[in-house]
């Protein structure tokens, strides 16, 4: 699993920073969250091929996080994607995808989207993972994401062959979760499998201010990429643009037993945001501010 920041600017692109947008790759299929105006250019440097993505999820309707979308669709039907796309946004967004579709002479020629409205809860069921939202602090219709791979157990070998089973086919078949015999005794899948190990868990925030939506739907994750668009010094106009500060991320994030935290759409006039990274480290020490391209990895969990 690997997270690409694409964009970690707020409201306004700088030089070294694109509007939001986040990607997240994985067993090589590829997840964006917010696709804020020039996504596709920074998937472009970033050696990213947009047309893998099936999945697009928007936080809210900022112009900042959605305004990507026409664009990155455009060029997918020019370059004759011939699948459907999934977008996922919040109350709203239907309408707004209507009217993004109506301008000019926008036409679709090889592709159609799946446009789904969200509300809190699972927005996304797949065989290995599940990505749900939660309510966030922002405006009446903003949410976040949570990216969560299925628990696992995983098969003890050592242990199924002192309880004398052979390596091969009754390997396989305790794998796929069937009893075997062996020597006349029952060998059960439950005797040879580890406990359950909790899968990996990436929380996106879009833009809020520090609230209990984010604590819970963070807790124990892995990763959480959250708002921080300013330091200390502005916590009033923080508070009054519902946005937070990266202290306040960073209190977030110990209060829900994270394991790292990712501050990100940063205000522009953090041309050295060393400051906000500081400032989260004071409350929460694996606090990093995301750049542009920046890309980690987000290790499995041992059994
Ligand atoms: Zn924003
Ligand atoms: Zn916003």
């Amino acid at each position: 699993m690997e997270i690409v920041f694409l964009g970690t600017s707020c409201a306004v692109p700088t030089e070294k920073r694109g509007l939001p947008a986040v990607l997240l790759e994985y067993l090589n299929e590829y997840y964006l969250f917010d696709c804020g105006e020039g996504s596709q250019r920074q998937m472009r440097i970033a050696g990213i091929n947009f047309m893998r993505i099936d999945h697009i999820f928007i936080t809210h309707l900022h112009a900042d996080h959605f305004m990507g979308l026409a664009g990155l669709i455009q060029s997918m039907d020019f370059l004759e994607r011939n699948r459907v796309l999934n977008l996922y946004g919040p109350a709203g967004f239907k309408k707004t995808m209507e009217h993004m579709m109506s301008l000019g002479s926008f036409s679709m020629d090889y592709m159609s989207l799946s446009i789904n409205e969200v509300s809190p809860g699972w927005v996304l069921d797949c065989d290995r993972f599940r990505v749900s939202c939660f309510r966030t602090e922002h405006t009446s219709n903003s949410v976040g994401y949570v990216f969560e791979e299925d628990s696992k157990r995983t098969f003890l070998k050592k242990k199924a062959l002192k309880l004398g089973v052979p390596e091969g086919v009754l390997f396989s078949r305790l794998q796929k979760g069937h009893e075997v015999e062996v020597d006349g005794r029952k060998i059960t899948p439950e005797m040879v499998l580890s406990d359950p190990v909790p899968g990996r868990k990436v929380v996106y925030t879009g833009d809020t201010r520090a609230c209990d939506g984010v604590r819970e739907a963070a807790r124990g994750a892995d990763v959480l990429i959250h708002d921080s668009t300013f330091s200390d010094s502005e916590e009033e106009k923080t508070t009054l643009m519902a946005h937070c500060t990266a202290r306040q991320a960073a209190e977030v994030a110990r209060e829900a037993g994270v394991k790292r935290l990712y501050l990100t759409h940063l205000s522009q006039r953090y041309t050295n945001p060393s400051i906000l990274e500081q400032e989260a480290r004071e409350v929460f020490p694996k606090s990093y501010v995301a750049e542009d391209f920046m890309r980690i990895k987000v290790a499995k969990h041992d059994p």
